[in-house]
């Protein structure tokens, strides 16, 4: 994809997946001719190709933290990029313990890999993922787009980032999973594109007590990690930032939740343009 964009393949927060429910998340970046995919939730594979991007075309894959939710399909969509003809290494930039992960994944499939590079002579695997470390210290450079991070606050997950992205004359933020901080505002200072997760408050409770569990640790869970789509709008209002995105919605699929409730939320907090997110938006840069 040529065109500087992102697009957000999967938006709904958390791991869960029912019919004509929006996906778990991830994000496509594209940005100075480089192709990157943030977070591969169920569907990233699906959605990559439904955004008319090839497996083989993506340059890097980043995972800003090791919930289900935004890595479960990282083995298959890069062992299927392999099999999709992939000749180039697609490097992995994840937290520790990403690399757990990869050797688990890569041990499931051994009997597969192995034949299909004895038996239909298909290129090493191993040198094709290389995988490197994921910290606040990140400065990346791929070819003209710069990637850096910040430690945002999710617990009880510790290493847990928000990514910027420089390049092409654009600047764009992805808040991953987080509380609302304050350094977001600054880590998002100017950029042309903000998305920030976001939940309904007042919904969510509503919604998660209705599920009926044994105790309220789910909803202390997702009330103690995640940002009220209010304080996401004055997030965006102190970076001065010119647009906002609004991701992994909580709830996405709650009867009754509209695109309206997201707009009202964050319209007395926030003037520039507003993207409700939605599987398949893409924004321009
Ligand atoms: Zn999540
Ligand atoms: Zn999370």
């Amino acid at each position: 994809m040529s065109i500087q964009s992102v697009t957000l393949l999967g938006t709904k927060g958390g791991p869960a997946v029912r019919p004509g429910w929006a996906m778990p998340t991830s994000t496509l970046v594209c940005m100075d001719g480089k192709t990157i995919l943030v977070d591969a939730g169920i569907g990233a594979t699906v959605g990559l190709t439904r955004a008319g991007v090839a497996l083989t075309e993506l340059d890097a894959v980043v995972i800003t933290h090791l919930h289900s939710d935004h890595y479960l399909e990282l083995g298959p969509l890069l062992h299927t990029a392999w099999t999709s003809g992939l000749r180039r290494p697609i490097p992995i930039h994840g937290p520790t313990g990403t690399a757990d992960y990869w050797d688990g994944f890569r041990a499931s499939m051994v009997y597969d890999i192995e034949t299909r590079i004895q038996d239909e002579g298909r290129p090493d695997f191993d040198t094709l993922f290389p995988l490197h470390p994921l910290d606040e210290s990140l400065d990346l450079e791929l070819g003209g787009v710069r990637v850096t991070a910040l430690r945002n606050h999710h617990p009880p997950v510790t290493d847990s980032f928000a990514l910027r992205f420089e390049g092409g004359g654009r600047s764009v933020v992805l808040s991953g999973d987080t509380a609302l901080i304050d350094a977001m505002a600054g880590f998002a200072k100017d950029a042309d594109l903000l998305v920030h997760e976001a939940m309904l408050t007042d919904r969510v409770t509503e919604s998660i007590r209705k599920m009926g569990y044994a105790d309220d640790r789910l909803l202390r869970h997702v009330l103690r990690s995640h940002t009220d789509a209010a304080d996401a709008a004055r997030i965006a209002h102190r970076a001065g930032v010119a647009a906002l995105a609004l991701n992994h919605l909580v709830p996405s699929h709650e009867p009754g939740v509209t695109v309206a409730d997201w707009q009202a939320a964050v319209e007395p907090h926030f003037g520039g343009r507003l993207h409700v997110g939605e599987d398949g938006m893409v924004i321009a840069l």
